[in-house]
This record gives structure tokens, sequence and C-alpha cells, in this order.
């Protein structure tokens, strides 16, 4: 079984994902420290063995920035694969999101872009498919928007489509990884990740 590591700034807010094998290479370049290993879990080669990373910190801080890539996996990540107008939340069985039931919407429709196939946003203007103008949009409330902006069609973003900052890459990466229990002390009380964790216990 494949166990990621939560990789923790050097004050201990949470960065990233990244596999075992990465954090191992940090820890023996000396980037890192161990903060938790998984209970029990050993990783062995040929000459020694060592507690296997659960956890692990910066040892100096870092204020880089990861980018996101722009698609529709990220986007419905971004959006917690919620729709953004009426708010329902499609799951399967397992809890899992029903990416099938989910849409991208553009919020201001292609067919109100200019020739150059752009929108104005604020002071600016945007190509009509980017991070600002698509939203997570319910099969139905795409349906019923159609051609229309949010304000012609009468309805109300719950969440104003944005690029993603540092704290969503992070929650998209861990949409993608069952959180061990070692990582819990680690996610901060009042985010999502708390709400998911619950969720799974509670399931
Ligand atoms: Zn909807």
């Amino acid at each position: 079984m494949t166990r990621t590591v939560l990789v923790l700034n050097a004050d201990y807010t949470p960065l990233r994902v990244i596999p075992w094998q990465r954090a191992v290479g940090l820890l023996m370049d000396d980037k890192v420290s161990l903060v938790e290993a998984y209970t029990g879990r050993m990783i062995r080669s040929a000459s020694s063995s060592l507690p296997h990373p659960a956890v692990v910190a910066l040892n100096r801080y870092s204020a880089f920035r990861n980018r996101v890539r722009f698609n529709r996996a990220n986007v419905l990540a971004r959006d917690s694969y919620t729709c953004q107008y009426c708010g329902v939340r499609p799951r399967r069985p397992s809890g899992r999101p029903d990416l099938g039931e989910l849409t991208i919407d553009h919020i201001v429709p292609r067919a109100q872009a200019d020739e150059r196939g752009r929108i104005r946003i604020g002071q600016g203007s945007r190509p009509v498919t980017c991070w600002e103008n698509v939203t997570t949009a319910c099969i139905t409330c795409n349906a019923n928007k159609a051609d229309r902006t949010p304000d012609q069609a009468n309805i109300k973003l719950r969440r104003p489509a944005r690029v993603p900052n540092q704290l969503d890459v992070l929650w998209m990466a861990l949409f993608t990884v069952d959180i061990p229990e070692e990582w819990r002390d680690f996610l901060p009380d009042d985010s999502p990740w708390r709400a998911y964790w619950t969720a799974e216990l509670e399931d």
C-alpha cells in the first residue's frame, strides 16, 4: 500500500502532499525533519531501516507557491465538488464526489464573449475560459442558466471563482488521498479538512 507524506512548512503550516520516496530523499538530504511516523511501519533497505514518515517539516521556511494546472478536475476540486449555484454536493455511495453529476459552467457564457473570445473582468479583460470565469455547476443548474450570466438568470454564485491559492492547492491534494490519522493534528481546525475527516468517521 502506497503511503503519502504531509509536508509542513518550518512554522508547521501544512504545505503539500508528496510520495513517501520523495520524503525519504528530503530526510536524507536534511531538507526536512521527521514530525510523525506511521505507527508500526518501517522502511527497510539493504543496510538500514527507518520509521515510515507520515508528516515532515521543512528545516527552512519556504515562501514558495504551487501553481495549479487549469483543468476540469482542478476546477471541481477548487469548488469542493459542490454546485456553486444551488449548493448540491453529488456523492457516490462511497462518499466520494460523483463527478458525472457535475459540470463546468462559464459564468459569463461563451456566447457573450467578444469576437476575440474575451470577457471583461474588473478593469481588464480575460479569456472566457479562465479560473475567474468558470465554476462548478450541477447538470440542472447548468441547463437552467443556459446562455445567461448569473445576473441575467437571477442566481448567485456561492463563492467567487478565483485562481487557487496555496491552501486551495493543499485542499485539492488532500481530496485525492485518504487522510491518515497521523496527519490530523497538523490540519487546521477551521477548515474543510476537519469536516472531511469527521464525515469519514461518521460513514
Ligand atoms: Zn445546482
